[in-house]
């Protein structure tokens, strides 16, 4: 935890800068609600906190919290939204997103070969995961899991999405990657892999076999937000071209959500 980040998120939060890239919805209630501002709003202030790395955090507006807060707000139970949604959306722990795998080409996530089966009450989960952002933040409690459950059903319906505390025995943090040289420290991306991880059933999100409807729902905002923040880092040339296909972006996704 770098403390000066922590006293500028209490002033942030004090202010109500706080959760800025959730926009108006029917999924908000009184208890889990963000700033009131809409996507095309909220993309100017995307662009500016992505001048300096860490600065979405001190909004509570990084990756991957922010598509990893719209899965429980969304898709979550009562009780999951209490466990995982509520600290998240607080600041107080990070979380992680493990779908890319090292054996399989995961652009095509119906590749995802990571097995979660059912056993009674439970879940067990065995898999190799890669590129797992955030793991290497020892602030990142949670991961929201994507692996199949039904390898017999059509083609859509295979993979489901559960929630997976990152303390579960099972769970080995084999190598952080690096990006152009940099790990990215502390928060990382991990190859995770995954030995008979058990979790309860009340862990799995929405139901089985809807693991591609929640991946829809996830990735929507969570491109989008990627667009917002990287407009800020482009130059010369390319930042022309950036700005260009984020604003497109971000018009298609603001008339579809606000
Ligand atoms: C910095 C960083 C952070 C990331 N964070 C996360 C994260 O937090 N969680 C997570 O789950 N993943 C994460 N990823 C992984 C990322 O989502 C994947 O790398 C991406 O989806 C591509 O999958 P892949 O690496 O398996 O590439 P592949 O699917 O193997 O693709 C490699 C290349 O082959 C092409 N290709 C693939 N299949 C075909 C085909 N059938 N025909 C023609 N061309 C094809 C692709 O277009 C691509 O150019 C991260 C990646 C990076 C670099």
């Amino acid at each position: 935890m770098i403390p000066v980040r922590e006293e500028l998120k209490k002033k942030a939060r004090a202010e109500g800068l706080w959760n800025m890239f959730l926009p108006p919805s029917s999924y908000e209630d009184d208890e889990f609600r963000g700033a009131g501002l809409s996507n095309l709003e909220y993309a100017a202030l995307a662009e500016v906190m992505g001048r300096i790395g860490w600065a979405s955090e001190v909004f509570n507006c990084s990756a991957p919290d922010t598509g990893n807060v719209e899965v429980p707000l969304r898709y979550g139970t009562k009780e999951q939204k209490r466990l995982w949604l509520r600290p998240l959306m607080a600041g107080e722990i990070r979380s992680a997103f493990l779908m890319t795998e090292p054996a399989v080409a995961s652009s095509d996530a119906t590749n995802i070969e990571t097995r979660i089966e059912r056993g009674g009450d439970h879940y067990l989960i065995n898999g190799r995961k890669w590129w797992s952002s955030g793991v290497g933040d020892p602030r990142c409690k949670i991961a929201i899991l994507m692996g199949k459950t039904d390898p017999k059903a059509a083609r859509h319906q295979q993979h489901s999405q559960i929630l997976v505390p990152l303390d579960t025995r099972g769970i080995t943090i084999e190598r952080m990657l690096s990006v152009f040289g940099y790990d990215d420290a502390p928060h990382g991306h991990a190859q995770v892999l995954l030995e008979n991880v058990r979790v309860p059933v009340s862990n799995l999100l929405l139901g089985e076999g809807r693991g591609f409807e929640i991946a829809q729902g996830r990735l929507r905002p969570g491109r989008i937000h990627h667009c917002m923040r990287t407009m800020r880092l482009a130059n010369g040339p390319d930042e022309v071209h950036c700005r260009a296909i984020a604003r497109l972006e971000i018009r298609k996704h603001a008339s579809s959500s606000n």
